[in-house]
C-alpha cells in the first residue's frame, strides 16, 4: 500500500492529457516506418502501443516526445499542438515524461540524485523534497542514499518511474519498460507499475511487443503493422474480434482451417456457421479458432477426431487432434487436466461466435 506521503504526492503530477497523433507519417530514406497514423489517447489512458519488430512503435513514442520529427501529421497534447507543420516544441517543453527498456540512471549519482536530476533548475531544497516524495511513491524511499548498482533491475526501473514522474509531466511515454527484467520480476515490476500510474491518474503510452503484456496493461490497444495502425480497442475487443487473420494471429496460437460460403452460411470441418454478411456464396474462406476455445466431449456434439498427443502445461493440457480431412492436427488447450488420453476418440465443439472468418488467403498456423 502507498504511504500517506506518497498519496499526498499526486497533486504534484499534472491533470492528465489527451494526446492526440494526427495522420502522422515518417519515413526513413524511402521506408515508411509510421504511416498515415491517427490515434486519440484519452485523459488518463493507458494505451499500449503493441505489434512485431519494427512495425514502427518506437518511432511514433520518439515523435511523440520529440526525438524524432515527424514528415508530415501532427502531435496535439490537450489542444496545444507540440508537433506540426508550423512548429516543434523540442522534449522538454512538452510536458511528457519518458521511461525506456534500459532505466538509463546515472551510475555516478544516488538514487535521490537521478530522481532529483529531473527537477534541474528548482530550488535545491524543494527539489530534493519533490524527489523523496516520489521515491516513497513507488515504495523506495530507504534506497535514497543508494547507487543504482544497488539495486535490482526491477527496482532500478522504478526510480526510472520515479525520475520520469516527478516533474509532473502532462503524459508518460514507455518504450519496452518491462522487457529487460526476467519473466517473474516483470510480471511485479509490471503491476506495481499499473498501480503507481493509476495513483497518478496519468496518461501513459507504453511501447511493447509483447500482446499479453499488453492486455495486462493497456486499457486500450494500438496495433500496429508495417508503419500503420491496424485496429485500435479495449484488449477483449482486439481478441475476440481481430480486423484480420495477422491480428488473429498475433495474440495466440490459431488453428486455420478453409472454409466455404454455400447457402448463406460458412461450411468447414468446424461446422457450418451463418456467414458474415460481406461474404457471399461462392467465396472461399478461412475459418480459424483459438486452441482454448475449442471444447471437447466424448458425446457426438461437432467434429469427430482422435487424440494424438498430449501434454501436461500446468493450467492446462495441450491436446493435439487429428480430423478426418486435415493434414496437421487440431491444438486444443483444455482445462479439464487429464481428461483425454492419445488415442481417446472424442468431439470438437467451437461456439459458433469464437469462430473467426476471413476471407481469401489459405489457412496457416498450426493447421494446413
Ligand atoms: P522494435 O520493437 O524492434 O524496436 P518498433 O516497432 O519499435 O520495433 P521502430 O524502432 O519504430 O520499430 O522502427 C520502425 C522501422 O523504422 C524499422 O524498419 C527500423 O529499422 C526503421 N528505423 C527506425 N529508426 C530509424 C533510423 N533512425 N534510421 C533508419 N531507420 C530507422
Amino acid at each position: 500500500m502507498p504511504t500517506a506521503a506518497a498519496r499526498r504526492a499526486v497533486p504534484e503530477i499534472a491533470v492528465p492529457a489527451r494526446l492526440a497523433f494526427e495522420r502522422v507519417s515518417l519515413s526513413f530514406a524511402a521506408h515508411a516506418a509510421v504511416n498515415d497514423v491517427s490515434i486519440l489517447v484519452n485523459a488518463g489512458e493507458i494505451l499500449c502501443l503493441l505489434g512485431p519488430s519494427g512495425c514502427g512503435k518506437t518511432t511514433l513514442l520518439r515523435i511523440a516526445a520529440g526525438i524524432e520529427t515527424q514528415d508530415s501529421g501532427r502531435v496535439v497534447i490537450d489542444g496545444e499542438e507540440v508537433a506540426g507543420a508550423t512548429r516543434t516544441l523540442p522534449p522538454e517543453a512538452r510536458g511528457v515524461g519518458l521511461v525506456f527498456q534500459d532505466y538509463a540512471l546515472f551510475p555516478h549519482l544516488t538514487i535521490l540524485d537521478n530522481v532529483r536530476f529531473g527537477l534541474r533548475g528548482r530550488p535545491a531544497a524543494e527539489a530534493a523534497r519533490m524527489a523523496r516524495t516520489a521515491l516513497e511513491r513507488v515504495r523506495l524511499g530507504h534506497y535514497a542514499g543508494h547507487y543504482p548498482h544497488h539495486l535490482s533491475g526491477g527496482e532500478q526501473q522504478r526510480v526510472a518511474l520515479a525520475r520520469a514522474l516527478v516533474p509532473g509531466p502532462r503524459v508518460l511515454l514507455m518504450d519496452e519498460p518491462f522487457s529487460g527484467l526476467d519473466r517473474r520480476l516483470r510480471d511485479k515490476v509490471r503491476d506495481e507499475t499499473i498501480a503507481v500510474l493509476g495513483e497518478a491518474g496519468i496518461t501513459a503510452v507504453v511501447v511493447t511487443h509483447d500482446p499479453e503484456e499488453a492486455m495486462r496493461i493497456g486499457d486500450r490497444i494500438a496495433l500496429m503493422r508495417k508503419g500503420r495502425l491496424v485496429q485500435l480497442g479495449a484488449p477483449e475487443e482486439l481478441y475476440r474480434h481481430p480486423v484480420d487473420i495477422e491480428a488473429a494471429r498475433f495474440f495466440s496460437e490459431l488453428n486455420e482451417v478453409a472454409g466455404r460460403v454455400e447457402g448463406g452460411l460458412v461450411a468447414s470441418v468446424l461446422g457450418r456457421v451463418p456467414a458474415p454478411a460481406r461474404l457471399k456464396d461462392g467465396d472461399e474462406v478461412v475459418v480459424a479458432a483459438r486452441p482454448h476455445d475449442m471444447r471437447l466431449s466424448s458425446a457426438g456434439i461437432g467434429t469427430p477426431g482422435r487424440v494424438v498427443s498430449r501434454r501436461y502445461l500446468g493450467e492446462v493440457d495441450r491436446i493435439e487432434v487429428a480430423v478426418a480431412g486435415l493434414a496437421a492436427p487440431l491444438e486444443v488447450r483444455s482445462v479439464e487436466i487429464g481428461r483425454f488420453s492419445v488415442g481417446d476418440s472424442l468431439f470438437i465443439d467451437v461456439p459458433p461466435e469464437r469462430l473467426h472468418i476471413f476471407p481469401d488467403g489459405m489457412p496457416a498456423g498450426t493447421t494446413k
